[in-house]
């Protein structure tokens, strides 16, 4: 299966880490091997050899040249160049979703579903660039006209996570390439071979097209290369994708160096179950977003508040649909799974951990909480009774499929539980109640950056602009105008009278 998906995408298992453009992967060897493993099986995916500093300073030169041929290529011919990666990834869809599947361990379908949201941003950021629009606005001074414009930034620094090993990237990289800028990527140590595949696809479509090449890639064996990318002055935006405790560190050392940083850090997203839900809607989603993706999504749903009328039947009800779930976990790569391993044996014991604080602070596990006693890190998922949402634990992103269910009476109480996590990114109600949907909607509702009525936390579309409030980094990407962060904005003033006006009416005779 390994060998069979490595070949469909051109690659035997012993990797280059390091796109140097010009068509060139480095020879570098002896910078570090990174070796990443199936979290079904444990098996050996392959070897991706590191990059070393000379092969990130070859890189940077190379970017900064090719930012000045691009910066000048028209948007919609740039939009020309994303059209071809989505076309050549809609090709290998199939492939890169299986390779998806083995190196980070979530389900096929959720391999494959990764791949088809980079040929949807692909497709938006093509329609995008013809629409980088400034405004035009109205001088108060006479035989003036005045508008904003949008130009390209620089290089764009991307750092991503294991969970959405090539989503993340092609978020930025795609939207990032029609506004004209140039991008290097550092993927996750867990998820090489995923980059790497990626950045051939892409590369290659471009290069066939006779376009530059606007994407360079670098791996990091440790992390003194991303710690001199995070610093590195060149750089004017940096897209960081990750934990709160290691992107709280990335935002301040950008921000030191006056950068701008795109932060899109953990969530502790809730789910809230009104009296009038329909459970046909409700049940599936708490289940697909809890459990999904084995708990390693930051829009999990970690957190139910279900009212109080409804309790007994909404967790007995969870109960049986995670017995159903707990007969589908297994190899990934089979599509009759619903639910594969974690990523790591550290996440195993991070989820153990969570379980036995929960238990420690008086919570009651009505089912899961254990490893599965097999090859690979697998475990049961949870559900968590009896914790307040003040708990400690219950405060945690813990990177794990549990969830903890507590009961509410008042609306209002269980919005005001909602919000009192240190982070902010996903929110949903299940309601037939049009008072109650609006409530969570309003300024007084949800102080997430994404909020939702009758569809659960997890799953989010492109279209719109993705991130979160408070720890979870108040960064934007992907649809809506989030492509704003990717440019520089710049006012004009133009002065087609005979005279000098000021503004504000200032006299200044000379
Ligand atoms: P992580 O923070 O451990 O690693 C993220 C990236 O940072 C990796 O590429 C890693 O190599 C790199 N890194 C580590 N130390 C660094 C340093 N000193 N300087 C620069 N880069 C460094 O996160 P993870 O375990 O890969 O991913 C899981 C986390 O990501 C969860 O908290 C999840 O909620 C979050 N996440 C958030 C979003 C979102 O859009 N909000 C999306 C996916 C994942």
């Amino acid at each position: 299966m390994t060998h069979a998906v490595l070949t469909a995408l051109g690659l035997t298992g012993q990797e280059s880490g390091t796109y140097l453009g010009h068509g060139e992967w480095s020879a570098t060897r002896d910078a570090g091997v990174i070796e990443p493993v199936n979290p079904s099986n444990g098996e050996v995916l392959g070897k991706v050899y590191a990059s070393s500093q000379a092969d990130y300073d070859l890189i940077l030169e190379r970017a900064q040249a090719a930012f000045k041929v691009w910066r000048t290529t028209p948007a919609p011919k740039r939009g020309e160049a994303i059209r071809l990666c989505a076309e050549a990834l809609r090709r290998h869809k199939d492939a890169l979703g299986s390779l998806v599947a083995l190196e980070m361990g979530k389900s096929k379908p959720e391999g494959d579903g990764e791949v088809q949201e980079m040929i949807d941003i692909g497709e938006f950021a093509v329609g995008l660039s013809r629409q980088l629009y400034g405004l035009t606005m109205h001088s108060e001074r006479p035989g003036h006209r005045m508008y904003e414009q949008y130009h390209p930034l620089g290089i764009v620094g991307i750092i991503s996570a294991f969970n959405f090993p090539v989503a993340v990237w092609a978020w930025n990289s795609f939207v990032a390439g029609v506004c004209g800028d140039v991008c290097i990527w550092k993927p996750s140590p867990k998820t090489p071979l995923s980059a790497i595949a990626s950045m051939k696809i892409c590369n290659e479509a471009l290069r066939a097209g006779g376009f530059p090449d606007i994407f360079f890639l670098f791996n990091d064996a440790g992390s003194d290369l991303a710690a001199h990318f995070v610093d590195d002055k060149r750089i004017p935006l940096i897209s960081f994708t990750g934990s709160t405790k290691v992107g709280r560190h990335v935002g301040e050392r950008v921000a030191r160096r006056m950068g701008r940083s795109l932060l899109e850090l953990g969530g502790n997203n809730a789910i809230i179950v009104d009296p009038t839900a329909d459970l046909k809607l409700a049940i599936p989603a708490i289940a697909f977003g809890a459990v999904g993706t084995a708990g390693q999504r930051c829009t999990t749903t970690r957190r139910l508040f279900v009212h109080e009328s409804i309790y007994a039947d909404v967790l007995a009800k969870l109960v049986a649909a995670y017995k159903q779930v707990e007969k589908k976990i297994g190899d990934p790569t089979d599509p009759a799974n619903l639910m594969g391993p974690l990523n790591s044996a550290d996440a195993v014991d991070a989820y153990l951990d969570a379980i036995a604080k929960a238990k420690a602070s008086g919570g009651k596990v009505e089912t899961g909480g254990a490893r599965i006693d097999r090859p690979g890190n697998f475990v049961l998922p949870a559900i968590v009774t009896g914790l307040k949402n003040s708990d400690e634990i219950v405060q945690h992103e813990t990177f794990a499929p549990i969830l903890y269910v507590m009961p509410y009476s008042d609306l209002e109480d269980a919005i005001a539980m909602q919000n009192d996590v240190p982070q902010g990114l996903s929110s949903a109600i299940f309601t037939q109640n049009l008072k109650a949907a609006e409530a969570f909607l309003a300024a007084s509702g949800s102080d997430c950056g994404i909020a939702n009525v009758n569809i659960g936390t997890s799953g989010a579309e492109i279209g719109g602009a993705f991130g979160g409030e408070k720890e979870t980094g108040g960064g934007r990407e992907s649809g809506s105008d989030a492509w704003k962060v990717y440019m520089r904005r710049q006012t004009n003033t133009i002065n087609y009278s005979d005279a000098l006006p000021l503004a504000q009416g200032i006299k200044f005779d000379l």
